[in-house]
């Protein structure tokens, strides 16, 4: 898959959400994919708090492991759009598989691409962009996540190598079943002087270690998440990623994409709950009428439509003017993500409103989707997180409200 430009004749005939064949072809291939693949899995998969590998496996088979990765370093050479229609296809059925796909292809995988060098690319990324390795990130530790600079985890250089100390906690794909560490991770450490260096750290390596599998998540269920143990770990000094000390420009650049790509699942988790609510408010009669015919029911579903439009014309609209090679647009990878996260919920909690009783439980999938619409108010970033990060950004930049 290449994403090439297709002219139109008329700004006004652009489709925001599929704006060249490319996009609308990868957007039918995963709306075949979740139906026939992605779907049937999702339930048992939550139920169980068990991560599907082979489906990763089966995303690698078709070039979307390494999406936003060029076709000469071995991906598909799409764009941030591209990489919005997936995780937002996903998560219309399984956003726990979907938050497991997007920690190993945008945090593993894209953030390697983006920051690594020729030698390390060659090294790591075929082997994840084919799915034989699941890769994760490490940020977050116990003690800190929003307050990411204060994290504890220490690299000491000791001649050709890093000694590493410290845990990193809620760590997505740190484990791939309930005892076995995930394969490969780019972790965050503070080097001498306490500034930030990002290192590539395999499973295998010494003093490497999952500490726990952290079970009975409220959702998103389906990925992993675990705590990982460095003690004393021993990572070779070529493992570092760029030079020692400067990669709080590695977290900004990958945060924007994570954040975007969050907010897309946000969009199909919507998605999904209206497509369930309206059917549903179509089928279900109450004192003679469909219950569609309730303004109350009108208000759920009208409100829940006007919203998911809104998220997801400023989620396209950012992702079209996303440079995955730089930083630069914190205060809109922020806001989508602000915006879109608690849309969700929203959403979701109406939609189990509209189908009552069938909404509360599992068969009628709602339930799961309100479950996992929780996290994305956290994971990669709170809510707080955003609204500090945007104003900080709007009072510095007063310009980005007068464009
Ligand atoms: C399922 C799951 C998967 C995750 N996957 C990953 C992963 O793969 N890699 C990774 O590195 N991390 C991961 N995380 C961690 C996630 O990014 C953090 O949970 C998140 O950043 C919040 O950090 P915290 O949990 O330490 O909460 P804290 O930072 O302790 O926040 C607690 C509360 O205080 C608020 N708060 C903190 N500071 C401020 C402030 N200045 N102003 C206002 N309010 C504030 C927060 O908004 C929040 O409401 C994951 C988390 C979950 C739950």
């Amino acid at each position: 898959m290449v994403a090439v430009d297709t002219p139109v004749a008329s700004w006004t005939e652009l489709d925001l959400f599929n704006p060249t064949s490319e996009h609308a072809l990868l957007r039918q291939t995963l709306r075949e994919l979740v139906r026939d693949v992605v779907e049937p899995q999702a339930l048992e998969h939550d139920r169980a708090e068990r991560f599907n590998r082979d489906l990763l496996r089966q995303c690698g088979a078709l070039d979307l492991l390494g999406l936003t990765v060029p076709a000469e370093a071995g991906g598909a050479g799409m764009d941030a759009v591209a990489s919005v229609i997936v995780h937002e296809e996903l998560s219309t059925a399984d956003p726990g598989f979907c938050l497991a796909y997007l920690a190993h292809s945008i945090l593993f995988v894209n953030n390697c691409y983006q920051n690594a060098s020729h030698e390390q690319r060659a090294r790591y990324l075929p082997k994840t962009i084919s799915g034989e390795w699941v890769g994760g990130m490490g940020m977050s530790e116990p003690e800190c996540g929003t307050d990411v600079l204060g994290m504890r985890t220490t690299a000491r250089r000791d001649g050709e190598r890093y000694v590493l100390n410290g845990r990193k906690m809620w760590i997505t794909n740190g484990a791939l079943d309930d005892h076995t560490l995930g394969d490969v991770f780019l972790v965050y450490a503070k080097t001498d002087g306490g500034a930030v260096s990002t290192f590539i750290v395999e499973n295998g390596f010494p003093g490497f270690a999952l500490g726990q599998k952290i079970k009975d998540k409220l959702g998103c269920r389906a990925s992993t998440t675990a705590e990982l143990v460095f003690d004393d770990c021993s990572v070779p000094a070529r493992n570092r990623l760029g030079e020692e000390g400067q990669s709080v420009v590695h977290m900004m650049r990958n945060l924007e994409l994570e954040r975007l790509t969050l907010a897309a699942m946000s969009l199909g988790i919507a998605m999904r709950c209206l497509r369930e609510m309206v059917r549903y408010a179509d089928e279900r009669v109450a004192f003679g009428r469909p219950i569609r015919d309730f303004g109350q029911i009108q208000r759920y579903i009208g409100d829940s439509y006007a919203q998911w439009r809104a998220a997801r014309s400023y989620v396209y609209d950012v992702a079209r003017r996303l440079d995955l090679s730089r930083p630069g647009n914190r205060v809109d990878s922020d806001g989508v993500k602000l915006f879109a996260s608690t849309m969700a919920k929203e959403v979701a909690d109406r939609a189990i409103q509209v189908m009552g009783g069938y909404g509360y439980v599992a068969e009628g999938v709602v339930e799961r989707l309100w479950r996992d619409a929780k996290l994305l108010e956290i994971g990669g970033g709170t809510i707080e997180a955003h609204q500090k990060n945007m104003t900080r950004d709007l009072s510095r930049a007063a310009g980005q409200l007068l464009r």
